[in-house]
C-alpha cells in the first residue's frame, strides 16, 4: 500500500507546483499580462510575472475551481480585459486576499485536472512566465484530486485568519463603538459602473468619509473592518463584528441590478425571507462573494444561515429596525431613495446575534446617475453626513 500512495502524493506534490525563487526581493512581484487558450478538453492559462515568484495551485469545488495562491502580488491589468474566459475556464478573478497574499481563481466550465504546472523565464525576456495546461476531466477524478490534496495539504484555500485584528474589549463608560463595513475588496471588486466605477473603491472612501464624521460627532468609537484594498471573507467580517464588541454595524455597498434604471439607496436589515425578489437576488449574490475569491464555506455556510438568524435576540432585532427607519428618515432629507427604500434579506453579513445591523446600498453601480454621484466626494459627504445624523438621533436617547 506504502509505494502507490507514495506515488501518488508526489504526482500531487508535482500538481502544486511549488516554484521558489531564491533571490531577495524588495519590490512586490508584477503582473504585466497573460492569456488563455484552447477548447472545452484542453486548455492553456498563462500569467507573465516580473519576477521569479512561488504559486501553489490546489482544486476545490462548488463550483469546481483551480487556485493560484502566490505571495503579495500586483495587478496592474485589467483581469476580466486580459483574461477572456474560454474553453474549460468560466471566469478568473485575481487580486489581494490577505496581508501579504495573492490569488488567482479559474472557476472551471467543467471538472478539469493540471496536467503541467511549470514557472520559467521567457528566453530573451526579462520576465516570467507560469504556464497551466489543464485537461477535462470526470467527476470522480476531480473528487480523487480534491482528496488526495487534503492529505497534502490539509483543509486548504482557507488561508484567512479569523478576526484576529480586533480583541473584545470594554468600551469607555458613555462611549458606543460603530463598525462600519466597506463591502468587498482585494480580489473581490464587487460592482463596476459603466464609467469604470468599482464599488470596492467607492465604498470604502464613502466609509473613511463617515468614519471621520462620526468621531467629530458624538462620542463614537469606529471601526472600519478594512481601510485598504484587501479581500475579507462574510466570515471574518461578521468575527469582526462580533470581537469589537460593537453597538452598531453598518455594511456599505454599491451593488449592480440588472434592472438598469434602478437607482437610490436602500436600507436592508436581516430576514430569513426576503421582502422582495430584487432583494432575495442582491442578498445572493453579496452572500456568494466568498466563491469569488476562493473560499472554503462548507461548514461555515450553516453557520451563516438559519442558525444565526435563530440567535439574533428580539432586541437586536428591534434596534436594527429602528435605526434602519432613522436612516431613512435622515437619507431622505438630502439623498434620493429606491422606492420603498425600507428592505431586507438574509445577507450573510448582518448576522451576528448580538449586534444591531444594517446594510446601507448607497446606490447601484448598474444606474449611471447614480454612479456619478456616487464618483463625487460632495455627494459622499452630504450622504455621510445624513448617516452620522442618524446614527447621533439612535444613540440620543442614551447619550447623557
Ligand atoms: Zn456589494
Amino acid at each position: 500500500m506504502l509505494i502507490p500512495l507514495f506515488k501518488f502524493l508526489s504526482s500531487i506534490a508535482v500538481l502544486l507546483s511549488l516554484c521558489l525563487s531564491g533571490q531577495a526581493q524588495n519590490t512586490l512581484p508584477e503582473v504585466l499580462g497573460g492569456n488563455i487558450a484552447g477548447d472545452e478538453t484542453s486548455t492553456r492559462f498563462f500569467v507573465n510575472f516580473s519576477q521569479n515568484t512561488a504559486v501553489q495551485t490546489f482544486y476545490m469545488e462548488s463550483p469546481h475551481r483551480i487556485i493560484m495562491d502566490l505571495s503579495e502580488t500586483t495587478f496592474d491589468i485589467d483581469v476580466e480585459e486580459v483574461f477572456k474566459p474560454i474553453g474549460l475556464v468560466e471566469a478568473v478573478s485575481a487580486g489581494r486576499i490577505s496581508q501579504g497574499r495573492s490569488r488567482i481563481v479559474l472557476t472551471l466550465a467543467k471538472p478539469a485536472e493540471i496536467v503541467r504546472a511549470t514557472m520559467q523565464k521567457v528566453l530573451d525576456e526579462d520576465y516570467f512566465r507560469f504556464l497551466l495546461d489543464i485537461e477535462v476531466a470526470s467527476p470522480e477524478r476531480f473528487s480523487a484530486l480534491l482528496n488526495a490534496q487534503k492529505l497534502v495539504l490539509g483543509e486548504s484555500g482557507n488561508v484567512a485568519q479569523k478576526g484576529d485584528r480586533v480583541l473584545k474589549k470594554e468600551k469607555k463608560e458613555g462611549r458606543f463603538r460603530i463598525v462600519i463595513d466597506p463591502g468587498h475588496g482585494g480580489i473581490d471588486g464587487g460592482a463596476v459602473g459603466k464609467l469604470g466605477t468599482r464599488e470596492k473603491e467607492v465604498v470604502l472612501i464613502f466609509a473613511e468619509v463617515l468614519a471621520e464624521k462620526l468621531r467629530n460627532s458624538g462620542p463614537f468609537e469606529v471601526l472600519l473592518t478594512r481601510t485598504d484594498d484587501v479581500f475579507l471573507s462574510l466570515r471574518q467580517r461578521l468575527d469582526f463584528n462580533r470581537r469589537s464588541n460593537a453597538d452598531l454595524f453598518i455594511s456599505v455597498h454599491a451593488d449592480s441590478l440588472n434592472q438598469r434604471s434602478v437607482r437610490g439607496s436602500t436600507i436592508y436589515t436581516l430576514s430569513k425571507k426576503a421582502s422582495d425578489r430584487l432583494s432575495e437576488r442582491l442578498a445572493e449574490s453579496e452572500n456568494s462573494v466568498d466563491l469569488i475569491a476562493g473560499i472554503q464555506v462548507v461548514e461555515e455556510s450553516e453557520a451563516l444561515t438559519d442558525i444565526l438568524i435563530d440567535l439574533t435576540t428580539r432586541e437586536t432585532k428591534v434596534l436594527s429596525k429602528q435605526f434602519s427607519r432613522i436612516l431613512v428618515t435622515e437619507l431622505d432629507k438630502d439623498i434620493k431613495l429606491i422606492k420603498n427604500p425600507l428592505r431586507s434579506a438574509s445577507f450573510g453579513v448582518l448576522k451576528a446575534p448580538e449586534v444591531p445591523s444594517v446594510l446601507l446600498e448607497l446606490g447601484y453601480l448598474s444606474n449611471i446617475e447614480d454612479e456619478k454621484l456616487m464618483q463625487s466626494l460632495p455627494w459622499k459627504t452630504k450622504a455621510a453626513d445624513a448617516v452620522a445624523r442618524a446614527v447621533r438621533a439612535f444613540f440620543e436617547p442614551r447619550l447623557q
